[in-house]
């Protein structure tokens, strides 16, 4: 059977599980653990990050969600002997500049926060006694997409989520994608079909395996995507072909299957237009790649407006129907409570009691200035006095937020349409009949 750490999770970590290594909201590496390190590490395999040292014994066994203490023995840097041991495995090693744990980290990493927020859960189960911590998080393709090495720009989940379901996308749906880039949609999107391996079926009952069928046409994009899909156990799952689909097209010349018959198509390209061209209906199904029997469901994803008109202009003109643009603007809105109080009207050290809100406009009329600006500062201090005593403000601090700026969340426009089925001569001979039927 296919081992897919993406979706047979098992409830802990294990030897060889791909792992994805929480260190903050914004700092996720994916590891494969392996007790064996065959470049000279004492302790096996460690991955050094920049909150500390973690060799992988440490992190085997242990339940999804798990916070783990960095080892306090510095593994960055001793206990390797040889020229063996001083070549650095860029998978393991993953950030040996700074060994040493920064004690803010406790602080500052808001691991739980960031956990919840990719949808994990953390559990707190300290296993060492080092300074920095992380979190262990089984991979997802939320995970993998904040994890990934990008070879280029990505899909990110915010706008992954909305399109697959925009596009109807079911376990056993066939998908076209491309270019596939860095992967990150085509895990979504290999998740969203799967509907289990064959192997799984009741005996008797066939299963229909969703398939991506994905094209990308930069050859070392290609490779390490082949690499990773194999590694994730998405082979069945995921057809990657090398090929310039404005060029070539969609259609396989040789093999069972030569086409993927889809019903959902996703394009990621400077020009999806050229792409356009060789998603049609033909009355030979087998040469088109589009399923024959159900609307095809389109969304491309374009960073320029000029994109969108060119698009959008080809759509028009060749069939298409209910088509729409999007733009998904997903703010991240930072909220805590924050201290309002006397210090922040220049009075640092005063507290909120009626005798030092006293003392702090006298103090204000010795320091002397306009009359109206010590009034208002009395008032405000008054306020704030009140509010103090009612309601505890000034201890709890005031909810306040910040919103992520927008410029920082614009990634693309998402164009959607729908070309609808052909309707033959025979489908409304077909209807004809029916009705004279049911008359
Ligand atoms: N959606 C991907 C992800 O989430 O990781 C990122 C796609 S990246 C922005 C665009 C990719 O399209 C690049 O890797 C590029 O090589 C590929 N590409 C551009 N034109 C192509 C074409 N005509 N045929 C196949 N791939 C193409």
């Amino acid at each position: 059977t296919t081992s897919n750490p993406f979706f047979h999770t098992s409830s802990a970590t294990e030897e060889g599980s791909l792992t994805i290594l929480h260190l903050r909201r914004d700092n996720l590496v994916p590891v494969t653990l392996r007790r064996t390190a065959d470049d000279g590490y004492a302790e096996g395999a460690v991955t050094n990050t920049r909150f500390g040292s973690f060799p992988h014994s440490t992190l085997i066994g242990l339940e999804w969600g798990s916070q783990v203490r960095a080892s306090r023995v510095d593994t960055g840097s001793r206990g390797r002997k040889g020229k063996a041991a001083k070549q650095q495995d860029a998978s393991i090693q993953i950030d040996n500049r700074l060994p040493t744990p920064d004690p803010q980290h406790d602080i500052s990493n808001g691991c739980h926060t960031a956990a919840e927020e990719i949808g994990q859960p953390t559990r707190s189960t300290a296993v060492d006694a080092g300074s920095g911590f992380i979190h262990l998080l089984p991979p997802t393709p939320e995970a993998w997409t904040a994890s990934l090495d990008h070879r280029t720009q990505v899909v990110y989940t915010a706008d992954y989520s909305y399109v697959l379901q925009r596009l109807r996308v079911r376990p056993g749906s066939r998908m076209i994608e491309a270019g596939a880039g860095s992967g990150s949609f085509t895990h979504a999107a290999a998740r969203a079909v799967f509907s289990g391996f064959p192997e799984d079926s009741h005996v008797g009952e066939l299963k229909q395996v969703g398939k991506v069928y994905s094209y990308e046409f930069n050859v070392s994009r290609v490779g390490t995507l082949r690499e990773e899909i194999s590694a994730h156990g998405m082979d069945e799952i995921v057809q990657l072909t090398f090929r310039d689909v404005c060029e070539r097209g969609f259609l396989f010349p040789i093999g069972f299957d030569t086409t993927p018959h889809a019903e959902a198509i996703f394009l990621d390209l400077p020009k999806p237009w050229e792409a356009l061209r060789h998603l049609t209906r033909s009355s030979t199904p087998s040469e088109s790649a589009l399923n024959p029997d159900v609307p095809v469901h389109l969304c491309t994803f374009s960073p320029c407006i000029e994109q969108v008109m060119a698009t959008t202009a080809y759509l028009r003109k060749n069939g298409w129907t209910e088509i729409e643009m999007i733009e998904v603007q997903n703010h991240r809105i930072d909220v805590r409570r924050e201290q309002v109080g006397l210090k922040n009207e220049g009075l640092r050290g005063v507290n909120a009691s009626a005798a030092t809100v006293e003392e702090a406009v006298a103090r204000l009329r010795e320091k002397g200035g306009p009359w109206r600006h010590i009034q208002s500062k009395a008032e405000r201090l008054e306020k704030l006095r009140k509010e103090a005593e009612e309601r505890k403000l000034y201890k709890e601090g005031n909810l306040v937020h910040r919103t992520e700026p927008e410029v920082k969340t614009h990634t693309s426009y998402l164009v959607f349409a729908v070309l609808p089925v052909d309707f033959t001569d025979g489908d409304e001979e077909a209807c004809m009949q029916q009705w004279s039927v049911d008359d």
